[in-house]
């Protein structure tokens, strides 16, 4: 079992820097627009693609933000720790390298071959 102050403080350093990224992301995403009425097709296409690439990464902190405050929340309700599938406790190995994780290895393993 993973210490659950630990726990917290690994999710809010990890939520902290997310916010940042997600904040310093959409000034880059705001910079390529504005590059985009003077500059070539090419350069065009490669500001596209990077605005691409930064909407996708910021799809995913999002995503990774939404996990985090739902691991805050079990660890408030007391549930952390424990699969949301099956309700056996997650390896601490497994919580020590993801600790927004809410499936055992088993259930996550059902879940992304399914
Ligand atoms: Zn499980």
């Amino acid at each position: 079992m993973i210490d659950h102050d630990e726990a917290r403080r690994a999710l809010q350093e990890r939520q902290a820097t997310l916010r940042e990224e997600l904040s310093a992301g959409s000034s880059a995403t705001k910079t390529v627009k504005l590059d985009q009425s003077r500059v070539g097709r090419l350069s065009r296409m490669d500001a596209l693609q990077a605005q691409a690439m930064a909407n996708a990464s910021a799809r995913h902190r999002d995503h990774e933000l939404r996990r985090i405050a739902a691991a805050l929340r079990r660890l408030d309700d007391g549930e952390y720790g424990d699969c949301d599938e099956c309700g056996e406790a997650i390896a601490r190995a497994r919580l020590l390298v993801d600790p927004a994780a809410s499936l055992c290895v088993a259930c996550a393993e059902i879940q992304e071959s399914s």
